[in-house]
């Protein structure tokens, strides 16, 4: 991969590769843009094949989390890290901190989180050299878990979706499919089951669903029969790319809302066949932006009431989304790019060339 190539073509304001002799860390951070204010993003710990492949990786991940800070109508630009390495065996407190120095050499403009096979353990670690961490429970004012807030905000954003699609204000009697009853998932479902929906269930994890079956009466489905139940709502709570040329012809189902990552295989294609299958697809990134809108509620002084009640705003930003995808007969991903690049762009012309944010101030001491 040619590097400055991919970061031209992608817009990234700064990528900065991190090698450390002493402990074997190899990261790259990317800052893709700070219009709106400090790059926030999580660190992933992957076994990458070779380092294009990590910096791909990163580069891909980075922007997507500006254009899911856009859209959340927050004020943070996106970044993200990529630590390369087995997550099993090359974890240590001195490679964390060696990883942490680098982050803090930024000065703010990038702050980290967990990601994947980065654990809370691990950012604490980070957290001893640097400031510019959020998801840090040791500390006064910790978010903790985001999954009830991401769930709330699914929640919302199932509502937003039925009311566009279906014209009903309430979920009562409507059947909901929910794949993945996990952190999200199960949350997802009790805010479900409070509003009156009828519950499917789908999980690799018989334990999960029997309660779920003795909690809330759900309906159990097995593996692929999730596809191609009759309900109302269909929410993808675990997996990435289930929506693709296999499963597609199977729904049933008008309205897609759920908060699972990366949830089209092939965004364009994709989200196109489901508009022209007249399915309301509720963009992943807008309807799970719950966690995002937690951890940046951890910058300015954590309320967790405060933090749910913003989460709730994506049903305005669903709504939004959804008359752009309308007014410019594109899919509903398309729309919600637009609305996130409208929103950057109106704020770079205020605000001249770049940000003029205080780094400091986003930092709880
Ligand atoms: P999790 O690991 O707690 O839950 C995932 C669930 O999916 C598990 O119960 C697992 O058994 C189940 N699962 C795995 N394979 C399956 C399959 N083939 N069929 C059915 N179920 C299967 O993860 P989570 O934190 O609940 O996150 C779920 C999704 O939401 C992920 O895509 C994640 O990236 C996304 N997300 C989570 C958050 C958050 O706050 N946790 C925020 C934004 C996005």
């Amino acid at each position: 991969m040619q590097a400055f190539e991919s970061i031209t073509e992608m817009g990234h304001e700064q990528v900065v590769f991190c090698h450390d002799k002493a402990t074997g860390l190899k990261a790259i951070i990317a800052i893709h843009d700070t219009t709106l204010g400090p790059a926030l993003g999580g660190t992933r710990m992957w076994d990458y094949a070779n380092s294009d492949a990590a910096l791909f990786d990163v580069l891909r991940l980075s922007r997507g989390m500006t254009y899911k800070a856009a859209c959340a109508g927050l004020n943070l630009g996106g970044g993200k890290a990529v630590i390369i390495g087995d997550a099993k065996k090359m974890k240590s407190e001195a490679l964390f901190r060696a990883f942490g120095r680098f982050v803090n050499s930024l000065g703010g403009r990038y702050i980290t989180a967990e990601d994947v096979n980065i654990g809370v353990s691990d950012i604490e670690q980070v957290a001893a050299e640097t400031n510019y961490v959020t998801g840090v429970t040791s500390r006064p004012g910790g978010s903790g878990d985001p999954s009830p807030v991401t769930a709330w905000g699914v929640f919302f954003g199932i509502k937003a979706t039925v009311k566009q699609r279906l014209g009903k204000d309430s979920l009562r009697g409507l059947k909901v499919a929910v794949q993945g009853i996990g952190n999200v998932g199960s949350h997802l479902c009790e805010y479900l089951h409070q509003e009156g929906a009828q519950l499917i269930v789908s999980d690799i994890d018989q334990e999960k669903l029997k309660l779920m079956a003795s909690k809330y009466s759900a309906k159990i489905v097995e593996g692929p029969a999730i596809y191609s139940t009759e309900c109302d709502v269909f929410a993808p709570c675990a997996l990435g790319a289930i929506i693709n040329d296999e499963t597609i012809p199977m729904f049933k189902f008008s309205v897609i809302a759920g908060g699972a990552n990366n949830q089209l295989l092939d965004e364009n294609k994709h989200g196109k066949i489901l508009k022209d299958k007249n399915i309301l697809y509720a963009p992943d990134y807008v309807i799970n932006a719950g966690g995002l809108i937690n951890v940046y509620n951890e910058l300015r002084g954590y309320n967790a009431e405060v933090a749910r009640k913003q989460a709730e705003g994506i049903y305005k930003t669903l709504l939004t989304v959804y008359s752009e995808a309308d007014r410019l007969a594109i899919s509903t991903l398309a729309a919600s790019n637009a609305v996130a690049e409208r929103r950057i762009n109106t704020v770079k012309a205020v605000t001249g060339f770049k940000h003029t944010y205080d780094n400091q101030s986003w930092i709880r001491r």
